[in-house]
C-alpha cells in the first residue's frame, strides 16, 4: 500500500509506517513548498522529480532552494538521469 501522505509504499501500510519529515523546498526562494524526504536532499530530489513531468523545459541538473537543519536556505543542485526502459513482445511473421 502506498502512504497517501507522503507517497511511500509500505507493503503493510499503515503499520510500521512513519512518514518522513518535512522540508521546506522550491524552485524559487520565496515560494518553497513542504515537501517529505529523510533529509534536504532527498526532499529536494523528490521535489524535483515531482516537478520535473510537468515541465519539459527543465534540464539535466537544475538548482533548488532549501532550509536547511539548522534553519538556514540553501542552494541544492539536484542533477537527473534518464533510466532506459526495456519491453518485449512476440514478433509474429
Ligand atoms: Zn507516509
Amino acid at each position: 500500500m502506498q502512504c497517501p501522505n507522503c507517497g511511500r509504499f509500505n507493503y503493510d501500510y499503515p503499520k510500521n509506517h512513519e512518514c518522513p519529515p518535512m522540508w521546506q523546498v522550491g524552485i524559487y526562494k520565496d515560494e518553497l513548498e513542504p515537501t517529505y524526504g529523510d533529509d534536504l536532499l532527498e526532499a529536494a530530489e523528490r521535489y524535483v522529480e515531482d516537478y520535473h513531468w510537468s515541465s519539459a523545459e527543465w534540464d539535466r541538473e537544475t538548482t533548488v532552494y532549501g532550509i536547511d537543519a539548522d534553519g538556514q536556505l540553501v542552494q541544492i543542485l539536484v542533477t537527473m538521469e534518464a533510466v532506459p526502459t526495456y519491453s518485449a513482445e512476440i514478433k509474429h511473421a
